[in-house]
């Protein structure tokens, strides 16, 4: 003979949800498989309770439960079978899917289920407590950072809007702190919701209408934040920028994004990096490049000459004959290395200078100096580009 489900869970006919709920958990816990290996009985006692729940946590099926008994709610529980279950010898696995449906979805939602499976059992959830409120959302921010910055990091405080825990109701959303489990999903967060198609019935677990998947409605709502919990604010943050970031890196500040609504958890700051363009420097990797536009006599006779670094102004030898586009490097000058030690170099690019005005003194000067046979590019060359031509010459032709 089938059990009562009021006796089964050990609560009088009027018992509210949330003692219903109570009672089953708890039995639910003492029987659980995990805790009683190998025992047939508990096994048998754990499927009972979840049948009793399984009607009584649901006031459609309650209800037809109280008028119409086992019959109600199912045929095979009528005639002691296991309800949806499909009668009393069906296995474990079917229980548990049943089991882990009836709570799961909102709690992974970040709903406001006010436990769920992983909590009961203490088994390795991913939430280590109840979570409670809406999860705040991240929040992107552009962070712009010199060269120089970059080359050896640098610590920066900003000041960002955000949506901020409402102080005066220590984001409860509620003035006294007040709330109630949700009527309409019983503080599961989400409700099922059948339909009938011509492949059969469908159940669709939906996040709660009238709570949004938070479970909990709450009480005399915080004029302040007219019961959301959060207010727009502003904060300082500071963040350690390490040296070798370039454009979209991004650090991420887990917690420090906005506010939940109703003491969800926080969402994370994503800080995006954004190099602004230097007016002396170029940057290639974790080399910084320099061009130099030296005179035609200095690059042949070679100087010394001042350039700029990311450290300040250095000398720098130019040797003799020095040829255009010769790349020098002043080793360790660079940016620093996002992995690892030291920094790059910086490399200075030899441009030669040819001013676009010329006195008439400087004109004459060049002339003489043209006619000096060393300083022209040499026969050989001359001879090179003369058969070049002549083959050109041939192939067209
Ligand atoms: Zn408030
Ligand atoms: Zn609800």
């Amino acid at each position: 003979m089938k059990r009562e489900y009021y006796e089964v869970l050990g609560v009088s006919r009027t018992a509210t949800k949330d003692e219903i709920k109570k009672a089953y958990r708890k039995l639910a816990l003492q029987f659980h498989p995990d805790k009683n290996p190998d025992n047939k009985d508990a096994e048998e006692h754990f499927k009972e309770v979840n049948e009793a729940y399984e009607v009584l946590s649901n006031d459609d099926k309650r209800r037809r439960y109280d008028q119409f008994g086992h019959a109600g709610v199912g045929s095979s529980a009528a005639s002691g079978g296991g309800g949806q279950y499909g009668g009393g010898a069906s296995d474990l696995g079917d229980i548990f899917s049943a089991f882990n449906d009836m709570f799961s979805g909102g709690r992974q939602r970040g709903g406001g289920a006010p436990f769920g499976f992983e909590e009961v059992f203490g088994g390795g959830g991913r939430r280590g407590q109840a979570s409670v409120g809406i999860p705040g959302t991240d929040l992107k921010i552009k962070l712009k950072l010199t060269l120089e910055e970059v080359a050896k990091g640098v610590e920066k405080t900003l000041k960002i809007k955000k949506q901020v825990t409402c102080k005066e109701c220590n984001g409860s959303g509620s003035k006294s702190g007040a709330s109630e489990s949700c009527p309409t999903c019983h503080g599961a967060g989400e409700v099922r919701q059948a339909s009938k198609t011509m492949f059969g019935q469908f159940v669709n677990i939906v996040a709660c209408p009238k709570c949004g998947g938070e479970g909990r409605i709450i009480k005399d709502r915080c004029p302040a934040c007219y019961g959301e919990g959060i207010k727009l604010g502003e904060v300082t943050v500071k963040v350690t920028v390490p040296a070798g970031v370039e454009s979209g890196n991004y650090l991420t500040l887990r917690g420090q994004g906005n506010s939940g609504p109703r003491g969800g958890a926080p969402g994370d700051l994503i800080v995006v990096i954004e190099e602004i363009p230097h007016e002396l420097f170029s940057r290639n990797g974790n080399d910084v490049i320099y061009t130099l536009a030296v005179s035609f006599p200095d690059l042949v006779l070679g100087t010394k000459v001042e350039v700029p670094t990311l450290d300040g102004a250095i000398k720098l030898t130019i040797p003799p004959a020095t040829q255009p586009e010769t790349m020098l490097r002043i080793a360790g000058h660079g940016i620093g290395h996002l992995r690892g030690s030291g920094r790059g170099d910086q490399y200075v690019k030899v441009n030669v200078y040819v001013p676009k005005e010329l006195s008439h003194q400087d004109k004459e000067l060049l002339k003489d100096l043209k006619k000096s046979a060393g300083i022209s590019p040499t026969a050989h060359n001359d001879r090179n580009a003369k058969s070049f031509f002549e083959k050109a010459r041939d192939i067209f032709s």
